[in-house]
């Protein structure tokens, strides 16, 4: 088989390996760790082959869609960090001032790209809103890079790729 036809079949849709096309399908569970911090999904859509060849991801911008989904907007508490260096509260938009609360465990719902909604855990170091007292990750740059890890180790334990 050359690349050049395994390549062929990726565009189409298709096992890279058998040729079959790729069907829908959701991962019970699907874990991934770096650092202190631990990522988890539960119902993670993906494309996979019935003969279990291949994952791959369900949308070709799944991957930056779930990273803008995590960090940008609603649905999991991690704090925003739009402006260098000031975090805000992911729920009131308020300042964060607090240096963090140690561990913190959080969950929510991700919807991007149309798909059913699908869940998110994430455990890391954590901050309070002074305001309105909401719980969330705490996003530093390293704690950020320690989640974009976590996903990436978490995308690897079930053979996931783009
Ligand atoms: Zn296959
Ligand atoms: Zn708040």
């Amino acid at each position: 088989m050359s690349w050049v036809e395994r390549w062929k079949r990726s565009r189409r849709g298709e096992c890279r390996v058998c040729g079959v096309a790729l069907a829908e399908e959701r991962l019970a569970d699907c874990v991934g760790r770096c650092g202190g911090v631990r990522i988890s999904f539960d119902s993670l859509p993906v494309r996979a082959c019935p003969s279990s060849h291949e994952r791959r991801y369900i949308h070709p911008e799944f991957g930056s869609a779930l990273t803008d989904a995590l960090f940008h907007s609603s649905g999991v508490p991690v704090s925003r960090t739009r402006t260098r260096d000031r975090h805000r509260c992911r729920a009131c938009g308020g300042r964060l001032s607090n240096p963090g609360i140690g561990a913190v465990h959080v969950r929510g719902s991700i919807e991007i790209l149309d798909l059913p909604p699908f869940g998110v855990e994430l455990s890391g170091p954590g901050t309070c809103c002074p305001g309105c007292g909401q719980v969330q990750i705490y996003a530093t740059r390293e704690s950020s890079d320690k989640i974009a890890e976590a996903m990436v180790d978490a995308f690897r334990s079930v053979g996931l790729k783009p």
